[in-house]
């Protein structure tokens, strides 16, 4: 089921208004004679002997219209042999950075860097040393995720003055080539900060009223924009007037931290807003135990307020089983991909749920199966998308690769054979078809 907020629709949203130039008019459409839609052929694919979920006895799928249907086959419908491979659910990436990326491009070799600001003076000197346009580098990025198996990203794009809107524009260029591929939901970062960087704050709102972003960002208020209340009333009062969504990165580990997230709890409870907020890293969490963690779980729950990790390491990756306990969403994410901040990266969520797996040392079945499902259920409940659960009438977003049982597949994470997105093969053997 969808979500009540951030409708699939209000994903597309962004892709929509930038696609309206193209779309014929009303008028055009009556003109050429357009099948009215219940009349149009439907597009059903069957998927020959696969195994959802690593069953053990293979099915075939049957797709009409991009989701799985219980019906028979309609005729005439196409077949593609699936060979007793593995069906699982296509994984969402719910916090990456396309902007920032030289993937795919030369080699770079980073500076030592320590603090935010001297980052994000890297990135501005990456962006400008890049050979290809911020559109190029995103999509190159987010297809080679589509050929990992991925169905759905949030992307942060940096908004400061020195980049204007270029980094938002670029990925928003990317989502629209990509959009029979994959789903993507754009936020606008201010990285620089909104206070300590004049002309953030103007550009966000531009951002916003020309409808190029699904939700506003924020970066640690306290700590690098030394204006807890000051950023987060207009980062707040841009999601109030726009309607769109908030994801905030708090990376303060300290009291700093949880300050900001009671802030954020407040500030979502006064403009009702429940449901449209993110909180991303909230590195803080992890530091809070007993009482205290499982008060500030039931304040983000009762808000609906979800989260998003990276799974960077023991320390700082998120308590999920605790959160998801309180009813908390939380989503597992690359971040930045080969940018200034680091030389890692791949935008392969499986290869995410796998460092889930090895970051929290897991080592049953059932906690491997878990790390899969956080990179694929968690990340599709942060972002409001319905689960892909091979029910009639999930969405037919899905990956057939070889293997024995989930467990292993996340330890193995064998070749993606097969990338199926709204029940059509958009990816085979690592490449875009
Ligand atoms: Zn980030």
């Amino acid at each position: 089921m969808t979500p009540p907020h951030l409708s699939r629709r209000g994903v597309l949203a962004g892709a929509a208004s930038l696609g309206a130039a193209l779309a014929p008019t009303h008028a055009q459409a009556a003109q050429t004679a357009e099948p009215r839609p219940q009349d149009r052929p439907k597009k059903a694919v069957v998927f020959r002997n696969v195994r959802p979920f690593a069953a053990r006895d293979a099915v075939d799928l049957t797709v009409v219209d991009g989701v799985i249907s219980d019906g028979p086959a309609p005729k005439g419908a196409k077949v593609v042999y699936g060979d007793g491979r593995i069906a699982l659910p296509a994984l969402v990436d719910a916090h990456i950075h396309p902007d920032k990326t030289s993937f795919g491009g030369d080699w770079v070799s980073r500076k030592p860097a320590s603090g935010i600001a001297e980052y994000c003076a890297q990135d501005v000197e990456l962006f400008r040393s890049q050979k290809r346009p911020v559109g190029e580098r995103a999509y190159g990025l987010m297809a080679h995720a589509v050929t990992r198996g991925t169905r759905a990203m949030r992307a942060h794009a940096d908004v400061a003055p020195a980049y204007g809107l270029a980094g938002l524009e670029g990925v928003a260029e990317a989502r629209e080539r990509l959009s029979d591929a994959l789903d993507v939901q754009i936020v606008a970062f201010p990285q620089h900060g909104v206070v300590r960087t004049p002309g953030t704050a103007k550009l966000l709102e531009d951002a916003a009223r020309a409808g190029l972003v699904d939700m506003i960002g924020g970066i640690d208020p306290i700590s690098f924009d030394n204006a807890l209340d000051e950023q987060l009333d207009l980062v707040f009062d841009l999601a109030d007037r726009y309607g769109v969504g908030v994801d905030i990165h708090l990376h303060d580990r300290d009291e700093k931290g949880t300050k900001v997230l009671r802030g954020i709890i407040e500030r979502t409870r006064a403009l009702s807003l429940r449901g449209k907020v993110t909180v991303s890293h909230v590195f803080c969490l992890p530091f809070l135990k007993g009482a205290e963690l499982d008060a500030m779980a039931s304040d983000l729950a009762d808000m609906d307020i979800a989260l998003t990790t990276v799974s960077p390491n023991e320390s700082l990756v998120l308590p999920i089983g605790k959160l998801r306990e309180h009813g908390v969403r939380v989503g597992l994410g690359s971040d930045g991909v080969r940018d200034a901040w680091s030389p890692f990266g791949n935008a392969d969520m499986l290869h995410r749920a796998h460092i889930l797996g090895w970051v929290t040392d897991v080592r049953l079945d059932e906690e491997l199966t878990d790390c899969y499902t956080v990179g694929t259920h968690g990340g599709a409940d942060v972002m409001g998308l319905p689960r892909v659960d091979f029910t009639p009438g999930s969405p037919a977003d899905f990956v057939l690769l070889r293997g024995e049982c989930v467990p292993q597949v996340v330890v193995d994470m064998p070749q993606r054979d097969m990338v199926v997105h709204g029940g059509q093969v958009v990816a085979r053997a690592g490449e875009l078809v």
